[in-house]
């Protein structure tokens, strides 16, 4: 990761390099303690008090920000991009990409369905959950589903985006600290339009290519990137 960015003239001039390097400094001594104590501080601020200069902000942490987070530097917490970082840098192929051979629901989501079915399971597709009832000691009692089925089980885990999830919390439960923390989760609303050209860009690579326009462009060549 070091060694790509040191390569490559085409961002980021060698005084820009510099300056990030010396910024990054306490990240790569002060290890995970570091990391989760920038969990304060937005990309934007942490690069202010680094002293990395605005362009290497422009040039690498729209793309970065918007490709882990969809959200922009002055909105997404440092500790995140650290994370991420450290990766990039420390492992050999800490950047590497992988891409299905194939369409999701056949290649994602067809295998989980299986080793389900297989441990005895089911999986039902189309059944929403309207309400999570409670027994009088709040504990769930069933979860109650918009075609009036009930679910119950031994245990309960809803994996709803959260703002639906917000909506889908039971009164009684809102007061409990654990919920409460959910407050402060908010969904990234993403528009996502898919181009397909009907001839190859120049230049691609076996790799995502990411624009640094704050309008996230986000390119691939399935040819090469799938196979
Ligand atoms: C444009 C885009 C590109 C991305 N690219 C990548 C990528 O390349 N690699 C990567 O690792 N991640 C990628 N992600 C992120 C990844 O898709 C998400 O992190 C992941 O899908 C989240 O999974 P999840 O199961 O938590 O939530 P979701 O996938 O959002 O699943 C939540 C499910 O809950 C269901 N649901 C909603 N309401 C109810 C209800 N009342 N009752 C029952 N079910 C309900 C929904 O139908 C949905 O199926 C991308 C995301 C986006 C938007």
């Amino acid at each position: 990761g070091v060694w790509a960015i040191l390569k490559n003239n085409e961002m980021l001039t060698w005084p820009e390099k510099v300056k990030f390097a010396i910024g990054l400094l306490p990240a790569m001594l002060g290890g995970q303690a570091y990391v989760e104590a920038q969990d304060g501080l937005t990309v934007s601020e942490w690069m202010e008090k680094q002293g990395v200069p605005d362009r290497v902000n422009d040039e690498v942490f729209i793309a970065m920000s918007k490709a882990l987070n969809f959200i922009n530097p002055d909105e997404l917490s440092m500790q995140c991009i650290l994370i991420a970082l450290n990766r990039f840098l420390q492992e050999k192929h800490g950047s590497k990409m992988a891409f299905l051979d194939g369409n999701p629901p056949e290649r994602l989501c067809m295998p989980i369905v299986n080793h389900i079915q297989s441990l005895g399971g089911e999986v039902r597709l189309n059944s929403r959950i309207q309400k999570i009832e409670l027994n009088p000691d709040g504990t769930v009692k069933h979860f109650a589903l918009t075609d009036g089925t009930q679910i119950t089980g031994d245990a309960y885990v809803c994996a709803a985006p959260v703002d639906i999830f917000k909506l889908l919390v039971p009164q009684e439960w809102r007061e409990i600290s654990y919920f409460k923390r959910l407050d402060k989760l908010v969904g990234v609303p993403v528009i996502n339009v898919h181009i397909w050209f009907d001839r190859k860009l120049k230049n691609t690579y076996d790799h995502l290519l990411f624009s640094r326009s704050s309008l996230l462009s986000v390119y691939a060549d399935m040819s090469l990137a799938c196979k």
